[in-house]
């Protein structure tokens, strides 16, 4: 029987959409990493009873409950209250808590408030998990349902993330771990793809894990790119790396060079590599991504080694000032074409005596554009440069701006990539 978890999520801030609830996906995301089943994701706002009644639902049909919110000083925050009257006991103060904050307010010359007391609240017999990140400590009890004879071992945290993801490792994970007992040891690996949309990366991977016991796959849209998440149980740990090993290179072989890299890989740090291994350096003439893909490359750190720079090529004129291109060029294939795409590069190329030169023009959109006759929003042109010739692609990209604008930088660094690495240009041109 697999072990079942409900996670619940605690606030008003959450329940009328003021704030994203990325603690139940954590708490959903570490859970599921341990093999343990997370059936229910439950939010509620801060009213007792509609926390009780939580309380009760989850206690009656989950193994687990790992609860966030409402363990702050406010009298908003009920949830050690709410607990301890449904275990029948009192809220007490936790004296190691009391201890820290008091120390930590002193350092700073403020005074402990009243409020501030009902922060370092646990209920009486409690279990108390020590909070590293913050004031408020967390605690675990055996919480009873309404239904009879059924209860669930719970967790609570406060609703901070910071302080709920120290609580969580600290403290929660190695108690889970220790009570789930059979779960053994989790290895887990990323892949990351660009070029092929969600549906062909399932259809690529589509039976990979079948017939191996323990395995999980997921994915998840990171956009523009999806990444592949490969998590695999077994009771010892080198055998569970060693599947996942094998697996993993499965998945790349299946996927193709549309698989850039893996865990914490990116295709900026992959591109500054591949560009670092051949010793070579990179410029950019950029008009619709106004920069962004020289704002990627150099997001990894030491870039400055192979990055020499770029120029907003935005204004036709900017486009012959900054790098050469012609105006006569412009004014017979259109700013958005492949010759001026071509001769962007080359331009960026030659004036900062890069290696590998990349242009960018576009139609980010909404607007069709007058100068564009005939030329669909959406359209982008990417060339690179380099020592041994030039390769262009076209997209039309039926998106947002800023998605226009993100997946064109990104795909105009996936065909320097290609280039690099001796890559086909497949995958329905290196986009999405
Ligand atoms: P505090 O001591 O800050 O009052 P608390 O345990 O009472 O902590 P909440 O008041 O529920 O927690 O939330 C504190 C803050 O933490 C919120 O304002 C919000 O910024 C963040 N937060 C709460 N719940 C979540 C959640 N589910 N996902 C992401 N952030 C959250
Ligand atoms: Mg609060």
């Amino acid at each position: 029987m697999p072990i079942t978890a409900e996670i619940l999520t605690v606030g008003d801030e959450l329940c009328r959409g003021e704030i994203t609830n990325t603690n139940s996906q954590h708490l959903a995301e570490r859970l599921t990493e341990l093999g343990i089943h997370v059936r229910w994701m439950t939010s509620t706002t801060d009213d007792a009873d509609l926390l009780d009644q939580a309380f009760s639902r989850a206690a009656g049909r989950a193994d687990v409950i790992v609860c966030s919110g409402g363990l702050g000083p406010t009298a908003d925050d009920r949830t050690v209250d709410v607990v301890s009257a449904r275990l029948g006991v009192e809220p007490v103060i936790d004296p190691d808590a009391k201890a820290k904050m008091e120390r930590r307010f002193a350092s700073v010359g403020f005074s402990v408030t009243p409020n501030n007391i009902r922060q370092v609240r646990v209920p009486a017999g409690a279990e108390v998990l020590a909070n590293r990140a913050g004031i408020a400590p967390g605690f675990r009890v055996r919480l009873p349902a309404d239904a009879p004879g059924r209860s669930a071992d719970a967790f609570f945290v406060p609703g901070v993330p910071r302080e709920l993801y120290a609580i969580l490792d600290d403290e929660i994970l190695p108690r889970l771990r220790a009570a789930a007992g059979l779960l053994g040891a989790t290895a887990t690996g990323v892949l990351r793809v660009f070029g092929i949309g969600e549906s062909h990366v399932d259809h690529r991977l589509s039976g990979l894990i079948d017939g191996t016991a323990g395995v999980s796959l997921h994915f998840r849209i990171f956009f523009p790119e999806t990444l592949v998440k490969l998590v695999v149980r077994d009771e010892n740990e080198a055998r569970a790396r060693a599947t996942l090993e094998r697996l993993l290179e499965e998945a790349r072989r299946r996927l193709g060079p549309a698989c850039y890299g893996g865990g914490d890989d990116s295709l900026p740090s992959v591109v500054g590599a591949a560009l670092r291994a051949e010793g070579a350096t990179v410029a950019l003439a950029e008009s619709c991504t106004g920069g962004l893909a020289t704002h990627l490359l150099t997001t990894v750190p030491g870039s400055s080694d192979y990055v020499l720079g770029g120029v907003v090529a935005y204004a036709n004129a900017a486009k012959t000032t900054l790098v050469d291109v012609p105006a006569a060029l412009i004014a017979e294939h259109g700013a958005v074409s492949e010759p001026v795409a071509r001769a962007l590069a080359r331009g960026a190329r030659v004036r900062f005596g890069a290696s590998y030169g990349i242009g960018i023009t576009g139609i980010a959109g909404p607007g069709g554009g007058t100068n564009h006759n005939n030329k669909p929003t959406g359209l982008v042109h990417l060339a690179v440069a380099g020592p041994n010739g030039e390769r262009h692609r076209s997209r039309v990209w039926a998106d947002t701006r800023d998605r226009v604008q993100r997946v064109s930088a990104m795909a105009a660094l996936e065909l320097l990539r290609r280039i690099l690495l001796g890559l086909a240009d497949d995958d329905q041109g290196g986009t999405r």
